[in-house]
């Protein structure tokens, strides 16, 4: 089942070239991606990113870090994206599996690295996140169990990277 969501098309770059490379979270695009064996199709950002003629490269962090799908919720216990790719905390597995509290930190890093790696070497200048996620929130990123401000780990190392993030679900 597709959950509710909203995509602000007035935010979506007008210099976008035909052919360019962008980034978009796997489960945006329906893929079968998220931690609960689910996905977070967005028609209307699909929508305009055929219509941009763009090429859309499908990432999913956790995934490329070696996650399962499904598998447990995992969050900073405080902080955003940018603490975690700091050191100043870690990615803990939430929730009432026997692997909560087991760290999944590594798993991020290393999905967010790949990310990073793509972006730069295909010269992607913008990406579409799933907004709230530990790995691809944008302005908020679940953490602590409630949301932190700023993005989840993938997203803040695109930033850091130059990329222009825009949130593909709000
Ligand atoms: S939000 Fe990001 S990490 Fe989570 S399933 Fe979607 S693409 Fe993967």
């Amino acid at each position: 089942m597709t959950r509710m969501t909203l995509f602000d098309s007035s935010t979506f770059p007008a210099d976008l070239k035909p052919g360019e490379p962008v980034l978009v979270s796997s489960c945006l695009l329906g893929e079968v991606t998220t931690w609960d064996g689910k996905h977070d199709l967005v028609p209307e950002l699909v929508e305009q990113l055929e219509k941009a003629k763009v090429e859309v490269i499908s990432v999913c962090p956790e995934v490329m870090g070696g996650l399962p799908i499904p598998r447990p919720p995992a969050e900073p216990p405080k902080g955003n994206g940018f603490d975690v790719l700091d050191g100043k905390t870690p990615v803990l597995v939430v929730g009432d599996s026997s692997e909560a509290g087991s760290d999944a930190t590594a798993a991020f890093l290393s999905g967010a690295s790949q990310v990073v790696e793509i972006a730069k070497a295909r010269g992607v200048r913008y990406a579409w996140m799933n907004e709230r996620s530990p790995s691809c929130g944008v302005f908020k990123t679940h953490s602590g169990g409630g949301l932190a401000d700023g993005p989840g780990v993938a997203s803040a190392a695109l930033e850091r990277a130059g990329v222009t993030v825009f949130p593909g679900q709000a």
